[in-house]
């Protein structure tokens, strides 16, 4: 039995049912989840003295590209709309291999981490030079950060009217033998499992009818969730309209893409119609503020999802198009935008930190994330709140409307992988070192 407590924290924000704040609270951490809460608890081992602090449940994101942190700030990408920005970008990703994909994961997880998040989804939807999805789960599982990795794909290249290089999509007979592969070899169904994987193809508009079909009767049969992109901007639903005759809801519907099990990232453009649909199935949403800003892709209605009972959960997106991968930003950018559309009271930081967390392991099927209540896993972040950004403030709120927006410590399934602000479980200076000779290679 392995315990660590949590000592004295100024305040402990549950996101519990009834979203209790308990004030020179304790938290104990038994064996990977969470024992107790409350004043006065001992343990048997480790005790960290966290007064000054402000402690959440760990921050989840539901939609990112790892691979992507390898080409920030890419120059011809930066100021094109998302179809231009693909084609500028696709040649370049043409070039990865193992090696970048597995170091490209490392350095997005660990600057999600460095920021709160304790788990996070990938979207990998390339596999050039013989790169595979467990490059990526093996730079989660040594960081030791709850992943969800989704099997992406593309099948449409540039000769069959699609927008990639034909060099970067696979047959989708061979795509649909590589998600039964790694279902059966990675994916782990059990309460407080580490990796869980889920199917992604990229796009509709990268892939075929048959293969978003196919791959949402392969999900239900192997019981892992379906991920894609939706309705991102006003090229994706012209797109749909002239390819499919229907709007990305309906084609989604029509699929097998509503449900539970589904979560979609963007969705900037469902109109009401398709938000009913998405209330109605418990589909959920990866709402991506600054990526949707970067691209100008516009402000998804998350007040009008979350008032017609959407599932929501946040997104750092791919680190080409955001281009920084800090989760907290994001909960911040969420609320910044509802408020540009929908006036100053149109969300609270509570409700943004909220989307942050229960939100996301929700949108993720993690009931057992996302909220720090005995029996739930212990993935906690702790915030030091003496620190100057948020120095002089009167309450918690100051969390998202100054900061930190790093966190101080971080537990994953009880195991600190964030101690005083740095990575403790990989040689993080190494890896930016690699990283960034890999970014140079690419260049050349
Ligand atoms: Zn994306």
């Amino acid at each position: 039995m392995t315990e660590i407590l949590l000592k004295n924290a100024d305040l402990i924000l549950t996101m519990d049912e009834s979203r209790q704040e308990l004030p020179g609270a304790d938290i104990l951490i038994r064996d990977g989840q969470i024992a107790g809460i409350g004043q006065g608890l001992q343990a048997q081992g480790e005790v960290h003295d966290v007064s000054g602090c402000l402690v959440t449940p760990g921050l989840v994101n539901t939609h990112h590209h790892l691979y992507q942190t390898l080409t920030r700030a890419v120059p011809g990408g930066q100021d094109a709309l998302l179809f231009g920005w693909l084609q500028t970008l696709y040649p370049i990703w043409a070039k990865f291999g193992p090696d970048e994909m597995f170091t490209s994961a490392q350095i997005g997880l660990a600057e999600l981490a460095l920021s709160g998040c304790t788990l996070s989804s990938d979207h990998l939807y390339l596999y050039p030079n013989g790169s595979r999805l467990e490059d990526t789960i093996a730079a989660a599982s040594e960081l030791e950060i709850r992943f969800h990795p989704t099997r992406g794909a593309m099948s449409i290249g540039e000769s069959d009217g699609g927008l990639p290089p034909d060099s970067l999509v696979e047959e989708e007979t061979a795509i649909l033998d590589d998600m039964i592969r790694v279902v059966d070899a990675f994916h782990d169904p059990s309460e407080g499992s580490m990796c869980r994987v889920g199917l992604a193809p990229c796009s509709p508009f990268s892939v075929s009818r048959d293969l978003m079909r196919d791959a949402a009767l392969l999900a239900r049969d192997k019981g892992v969730m379906l991920h894609t992109h939706l309705a991102e901007n006003d090229e994706d639903i012209a797109y749909s309209q002239a390819q499919f005759g229907c709007r990305p809801g309906q084609y989604a519907e029509d699929l097998g893409w509503t449900g539970p099990d589904v979560w979609h990232a963007h969705c900037v453009k469902l109109d009401g119609a398709e938000i009913d649909l998405f209330s109605r199935t418990k589909t959920g949403v990866a709402h991506c503020p600054c990526s949707n800003c970067r691209l100008g892709s516009g402000i998804a209605p998350v007040r009008t999802m979350r008032d017609a009972g959407v599932k929501v959960g946040l997104g750092a997106d791919g680190s080409a198009s955001n281009d920084n991968g800090n989760l907290m930003l994001e909960a911040r950018q969420a609320l910044l935008l509802q408020r540009v559309v929908n006036g100053a009271d149109a969300m609270s930081a509570r409700e943004a930190l909220e989307i942050a967390t229960r939100g996301g392991a929700d949108v993720l099927g993690r009931p057992d994330c996302g909220r720090l209540m005995p029996g739930k896993r212990a993935d906690v972040a702790v915030w030091d709140m003496r620190c100057v950004e948020s120095a002089g403030s009167w309450d918690p709120a100051a969390l998202l409307l100054a900061g930190p927006m790093q966190v101080k410590h971080l537990f994953v399934e009880g195991r600190q992988i964030v101690r005083d602000g740095h990575i403790t479980t990989i040689d993080l200076p190494r890896v930016i070192e690699r990283q960034n000779s890999l970014a140079k290679e690419l260049q050349a």
